[in-house]
């Protein structure tokens, strides 16, 4: 009797757990069924955003579901036409000179996907709204701070208006800790500095602080 009341629990219980990094791709395909939604992946470089963008579009793309990656055209690292990740793990994709132009290249597609994000202009916040109003799975994936740790972009309005948001990690290269923000290791006060593989390096908090006062200590 106690054992049968258990499993009872159990049973009742089990629908209730949500793992927050679960997204069904169940009945979102054609305009009757699909529900909109955006979805926010950030964090410092080397966290592997890309790769948990990547991982996102391929699950939607085994459900049948048509996707496509947009990327702002700045974005030139290592190829034109393919989102490029840190290991080299390629989906295919598209330059965008600005956000607007996405709104007409969406019509046969159920999952957009955005790389870069906060290289695009503040016009992507509403593009997003937009596509989610349209009922389209948007996922953006971009830098949450740049390398001073000031919000970049328009990631932080994507933030506020996205239905989930998930921060990736890296390993912070002087503690070993979870990283916290990319510290710039050459001398330019530029926002936006590609190539970035050694001209950054992932810290936590209190590693970048010490790295920041040991330069202006200089
Ligand atoms: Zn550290």
């Amino acid at each position: 009797m106690h054992s049968c009341v258990c499993h009872f629990f159990v049973v009742t219980l089990q629908p209730q757990i949500k793992n927050k990094d679960m997204f069904s791709e169940r009945d979102t395909k054609g305009p009757s069924l699909r529900k909109g939604s955006i979805e926010v992946v950030c964090g410092s470089m080397f966290s592997g955003k890309t790769e948990e963008l990547i991982r996102r579009m391929k699950r939607a793309k085994f459900a049948k579901l048509r996707v496509e990656i947009y990327k702002p055209a700045i974005d030139v690292r290592y190829s034109d036409e393919d989102v490029v990740s840190h290991d080299r793990n390629v989906i295919q994709s598209t330059p965008v000179d600005s956000s607007q132009n996405i709104l007409l290249m969406v019509d046969d597609i159920d999952v957009v996907g955005i790389d870069e994000a906060q290289f695009f202009d503040m016009g992507i916040v509403d593009v997003c709204k937009q596509l989610a109003d349209r009922g389209i799975r948007v996922i953006c994936a971009g830098l949450d701070m740049d390398f001073k740790g000031v919000p970049f972009g328009p990631m932080p309005a994507l933030m506020a208006i996205a239905d989930d948001v998930y921060k990736t990690h890296a390993i912070c290269v002087h503690c070993g800790d979870l990283a916290y923000v990319s510290h710039r290791l050459v001398a330019s006060d530029k926002r936006v500095l590609l190539g970035e593989t050694d001209s950054y390096e992932p810290l936590c908090r209190e590693c970048y602080n010490k790295a920041i006062a040991a330069e202006e200590g200089k």
